[in-house]
C-alpha cells in the first residue's frame, strides 16, 4: 500500500492502517442505508458500537473489573484539567518529563497546590526518572506522570511504584503499543489521533474508587461520575472517531494484540536506532535507556543538512518528519499502523544520505 500511499511518520494525527480506512471507506452505508456520521448515538448500531469498543479494550489491554472505561472528548488537554479538578484534595505530584507535562502540571497549578517532584528539564528532557528518583509527598492525592514524550522522543519502560498513591498516566503516545499492566494505575488517559483513531475522542480508564471521588460540587460535564453513569452518552459523542477506534481495536486484535505489536514496534525502533548509532552523523536526543520506540527524535549536524533532508525525503513520499518546533531535527512517529517495511524505506534514505556525505 505504501506504494500509492506516502510513507508517513506523523506524529499526530497519525497514520491509521490502511485496512481501517479501506473498510470505512467500503462500508460507509452500512447502516442501513446511512453511515455511522448519520445515526443516532443512541441507536441500537452505535450502542453496540461502544458496548464492543469497551469489550475490546477491556480484552486488549487486559484491564480489570475494577475499572470504568469512559470515552470523552477535548483531547488529552482536557484531561490536564479534569484530573485535578476532579481528583485533587490537599496536593497533587508531577513528574515534568517535557512539553505535554508541564501542561498537565500548569492546568493542575490553577486548581490546586500541584507539585514537581522530579524534571528532566536540566538535560532538555533527554531523560526520563528511574522508578527510585519518584518520591510522592506526604497527602499528594496522586502522582502524574507521562509515559511517552512524543515531542522530546522519551518513554518509561519501568513503571514506577508509588504505593498507595493513585499513579495517573497521560499514555496518549503508547497507548495500546505495549502491554501495561493496568493495575498499576489510578488513571490512565490518552488522545486518540496516535494509536487508537482520529482525533476528536480521548481514552479514560478510570479505577472505581477514584470515580466516587469525583461527585464534587463541579458541573456535571467536568465529573468522571457523569460520564461513568451515563456510559459516555451524557451528550453527543465524537460517533466518527469512536467507530473508527473501533474498527483500529478489531484490527488490533487481528493483528494479534498488544504483545505481538509490541515486538514489532520494538523491531522498527530498533531498526532506526540502529542506524542512528551506526554514525555520528545523526545525534539522537533521548539518553538511550529513555529512548522511545514510538517517537526517534535526532539532529543532523546543522539546519541546512536538516532543511535538505526533509526535502530529499519529500522526494521519496517520506512525509511528516519534520521534528517538534520546540527542539527542532528530525521526528520519526512509528505508532502501530506504520509497518516495518515504512521503516526500512526511511532507513535507506537515511543510510544514502549519510554516505553521500562520507559519514
Ligand atoms: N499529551 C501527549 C503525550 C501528547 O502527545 C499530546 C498531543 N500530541 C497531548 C497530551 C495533547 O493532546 P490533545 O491535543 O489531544 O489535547
Amino acid at each position: 500500500m505504501s506504494t500509492i500511499r506516502p510513507y508517513c511518520f506523523n506524529a499526530g494525527p497519525a497514520t491509521l492502517p490502511y485496512e481501517v480506512l479501506k473498510q470505512i471507506q467500503d462500508n460507509f452505508f452500512n447502516f442501513n442505508g446511512l453511515s455511522v456520521l448519520e445515526i443516532s448515538h443512541r441507536s441500537k448500531e452505535f450502542d453496540e458500537i461502544i458496548a464492543h469498543s469497551k469489550a475490546l479494550f477491556i480484552e486488549l489491554m487486559n484491564i480489570p473489573d475494577n475499572y470504568e472505561i469512559l470515552f470523552l472528548q477535548g483531547g488529552a488537554s482536557h484531561q490536564f484539567a479534569m484530573i485535578p479538578l476532579n481528583l485533587m484534595d490537599k496536593s497533587a505530584d508531577y513528574v515534568i518529563t517535557g512539553h505535554w507535562s508541564k501542561r498537565a502540571y500548569s492546568e493542575a497549578k490553577i486548581i490546586g497546590d500541584a507539585k514537581i517532584i522530579f524534571t528532566s528539564e536540566y538535560s532538555n528532557f533527554s531523560n526520563v526518572p528511574k522508578s527510585y528518583q519518584i518520591q510522592p509527598t506526604p497527602n499528594a492525592s496522586y502522582v502524574h506522570i507521562t509515559t511517552n514524550n512524543t515531542i522530546y522522543g522519551t518513554e518509561f519502560h519501568e513503571i514506577p511504584d508509588t504505593h498507595d498513591i493513585p499513579l495517573i498516566a497521560d499514555m496518549s503516545s503508547d497507548i495500546l503499543s505495549r502491554p501495561v499492566d493496568v493495575s498499576k494505575f489510578g488513571l490512565i488517559y490518552a488522545g486518540a489521533q496516535k494509536n487508537i483513531g482520529p482525533a476528536g475522542a480521548t481514552l479514560v480508564i478510570i479505577r472505581k474508587d477514584l470515580i466516587a471521588k469525583s461527585y464534587r460540587n463541579l458541573p456535571n460535564i467536568l465529573k468522571y461520575s457523569t460520564h461513568a453513569e451515563n456510559n459516555s452518552l451524557y451528550n453527543t459523542p465524537p460517533v466518527f472517531a469512536i467507530y473508527t477506534m473501533f474498527l483500529v481495536l478489531q484490527w488490533i486484535k487481528k493483528n494479534g494484540g498488544l504483545k505481538e505489536l509490541e515486538k514489532i514496534n520494538i523491531e522498527k525502533a530498533q531498526t532506526l536506532y540502529n542506524e542512528i548509532d551506526a554514525s555520528c552523523f545523526y545525534k539522537p536526543n533521548a539518553q538511550k535507556e529513555s529512548r522511545s520506540n514510538m517517537n526517534i527524535t535526532f539532529t543532523l549536524p546543522n539546519d541546512d543538512l536538516t532543511q535538505k533532508f526533509i526535502q530529499e525525503a519529500k522526494e521519496r513520499n517520506i512525509t511528516g518528519i519534520k521534528g517538534h518546533r520546540k527542539i527542532g531535527g528530525i521526528r520519526a512517529s512509528l505508532y502501530n499502523a506504520v509497518t516495518i517495511d515504512d521503516v526500512n524505506v526511511l532507513v535507506s534514505f537515511m543510510k544514502e544520505f549519510r554516505r553521500r556525505l562520507d559519514f
